[in-house]
């Protein structure tokens, strides 16, 4: 950027003193508190970091409006209201402080629980009426009862902590927990209904993702023991809060303490107003002292972003790299190489780049776009542009393909395969055939024929390595008949699609990193039974081949793909796709 003027940071909620003076040093800070989203969208445009809390709605029309933004700030932990994909794919970094909250959510966590168990609002109040009911304000105590903790992340792991100074034992449902984990943390790992069964108190760490909204419902409530209590300073939208009232109202729960809700504020909802709910306005990390921590790590994030040179192509990660450092994962068909060899030359660009991953001392594997990269090797250009992405990244994800194959008869097929070196069929009951392709090392994939009957290609000779196997014997079928992909393993409903199927093979599921430790030992699977699903891709590049084909150092080619991808996004020549997909436009 030519101007001298200091990037402007726009805070839309209340940020602690220090980290707006933290934040004035190096940029311009305006604070306007309250803006709806049509006043957002209008001023967006003149700034280049946002800071919120939780109130604000980052959506994708404000992150599109926002034409000089480069970061987004999120003054504690939850993303839910900031619509992260399309920020990310449109090259603005999403920030947020997780560890500065955590304690203090925790602790509030049993700020609820010991006013629910002491009944503390009821105390209060009868005192502040003059009255003193001792006799009858009777609490439970928590030591010796058992806490079922959802989510064991950052405030999850907390919580098991406090719980364990009041002696309560820790029940903990997280996906993945590890029996060393859960060993060293001194907690019992255990399976929703069980933790709901179980449990004197639940309370609930999770983020509020699609697939955990009203991840307690009516029938979660129901496993909860009469004499429970329910926490939640996580999100509203994890808990189904009539399903909630209704618990409450026929006495199947005892008390709920409420940090967050569903619509925020929630108004004169019932749920605040029951007796037995204890209700805060969405307060758990509101400490001073977590406060403060979160604006200044904001704070420091934010400018962190802001001073750092643009690349535009490194946040759309964009590189350029040698070709031969590019390994397939997958087979290439000679044909199809060729024929793209004389459509590159003759549009004398790189339309998309392929998507890899960086593996290994300077190895790159190619997930999507291997036949682009031999035809660049064959063609001997010594350079390409690649898109890095990164295999743990929520989003990336991996299906496996069957084929459908058809020909003239199994029989003839069957003993096309049987002549595949070191390869056996084993006919198996059609019922576990899948079980044993999983359970079995030596297999290799399994057909299912069209009259019901099952075979495991099983490996027979321990000299050969399984892929050369697999790829011998796909190489063969695909000569002999008509193979489609298909992600369908019912035979019957192929025969509508393909009338002369005769079998389907069904290949293992491979994950990621199979792929990676393929590609990386130098084999590959055979073509098209891979299927990468890449969120923020990068479509239409149009990178012109001369400059990938002449002689200039590599750091050179960079800097002139950071510039070209810079003038793109300037000029906003990019539109962002639901899948999602980023087109840079020529
Ligand atoms: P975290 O990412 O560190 O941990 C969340 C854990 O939940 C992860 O380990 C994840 O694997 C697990 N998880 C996800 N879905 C699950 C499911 N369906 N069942 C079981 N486990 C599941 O997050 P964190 O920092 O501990 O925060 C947890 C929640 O607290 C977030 O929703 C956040 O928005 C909320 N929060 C609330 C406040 C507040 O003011 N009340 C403040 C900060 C955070």
């Amino acid at each position: 950027m030519s101007e001298q003027r200091r990037p402007r940071v726009l805070v839309t909620e209340p940020l602690d003193e220090a980290g707006v003076t933290r934040l004035r040093q190096y940029v311009d800070v305006d604070e306007r508190f309250g803006v709806s989203e049509e006043e957002l969208e209008a001023i967006i445009p003149e700034y280049e970091g946002l800071i919120v809390r939780s109130r604000t709605k980052v959506t994708s029309r404000i992150i599109e409006a926002g034409k000089r933004l480069r970061v987004i700030g999120r003054a504690g932990v939850g993303l839910d209201n900031i619509d992260v994909s399309t920020a990310r794919a449109m090259g603005i970094e999403v920030r947020n402080c997780p560890d500065t909250t955590s304690v203090a959510v925790a602790e509030h966590t049993f700020a609820l629980l010991l006013a629910l168990a002491r009944r503390l609002p009821e105390a209060d109040r009868t005192m502040k009426a003059g009255q003193w009911e001792k006799r009858r304000l009777k609490g439970v105590s928590l030591r010796g009862k058992t806490i079922g903790i959802i989510g064991f992340g950052r405030i999850g792991r907390q919580v098991a902590r406090l719980a364990q100074g009041f002696g309560m034992r820790v029940l903990v449902n997280q996906p993945r927990l590890t029996p060393e984990l859960a060993l060293e943390a001194g907690v019992i790992p255990c399976d929703l209904p069980e933790l709901l069964r179980e449990a004197d108190v639940v309370t609930l760490h999770v983020p509020l993702r699609p697939e955990n909204v009203g991840l307690i419902g009516r029938d979660e409530l129901a496993l909860m023991k009469p004499s429970a209590f329910l926490i939640n300073t996580a999100r509203g939208g994890l808990v189904d809060e009539e399903a909630l009232l209704e618990a409450l109202e026929t006495g199947a729960l005892a008390g709920v303490g409420l940090d967050v809700f569903a619509e925020e504020p929630p108004g004169d909802h019932p749920l605040v107003r029951h007796p037995r709910v204890v209700a805060t306005p969405h307060i758990g990390a509101s400490t001073v002292e977590a406060q403060r921590d979160a604006a200044l790590s904001i704070a420091d994030q934010v400018i962190e972003v802001l001073r750092r040179p643009t690349q535009a192509a490194s946040v759309l990660s964009l590189q350029i790299v040698p070709v031969d450092h590019v390994v397939p994962h997958e087979a290439t068909d000679p044909k199809h190489v060729e024929r793209l060899k004389e459509a590159i030359v003759e549009q004398g660009v790189l339309v998309n780049p392929p998507v890899v991953v960086a593996h290994q001392h300077d190895l790159y594997v190619v997930l999507d776009g291997a036949t682009r990269t031999e035809a660049f090797r064959r063609l001997g250009i010594p350079h390409i542009v690649v898109q890095v992405v990164n295999p743990t990244d929520a989003g990336v994800t991996l299906h496996t393909w069957h084929h459908a194959i058809s020909g003239p008869s199994w029989d003839e097929l069957s003993t096309l395969l049987e002549e595949v070196p070191g390869l056996r069929l084993n006919e198996q009951p059609a019922g576990n055939v899948h079980v044993r392709l999983k359970e079995q090392a030596n297999t290799l994939a399994y057909f299912l024929t069209t009259d019901g009957r099952a075979f495991l290609a099983v490996l027979d000779d321990g000299s050969l390595d399984p892929l050369d196997v697999l790829n011998d014997a796909v190489a063969r079928y695909t000569a002999w008949g008509h193979v489609a992909r298909t992600l369908i393993t019912d035979v019957q409903r192929l025969r509508a699609a393909y009338p002369q199927v005769v079998a389907l093979a069904v290949f293992p599921q491979f994950s990621i990193q199979d792929v990676l430790d393929i590609a990386a030992r130098g084999k590959h699977l055979p073509q098209g039974i891979t299927r990468f699903i890449v969120p923020g891709r990068v479509l239409r590049l149009n990178a012109p081949l001369d400059i990938l084909w002449d002689d200039r150092p590599l750091s050179a080619k960079q800097n002139w793909l950071d510039e070209v991808v810079q003038e793109k996004l300037a000029l906003r020549r990019v539109r962002y796709y639901q899948e999602p997909v980023v087109i840079l436009e020529e």
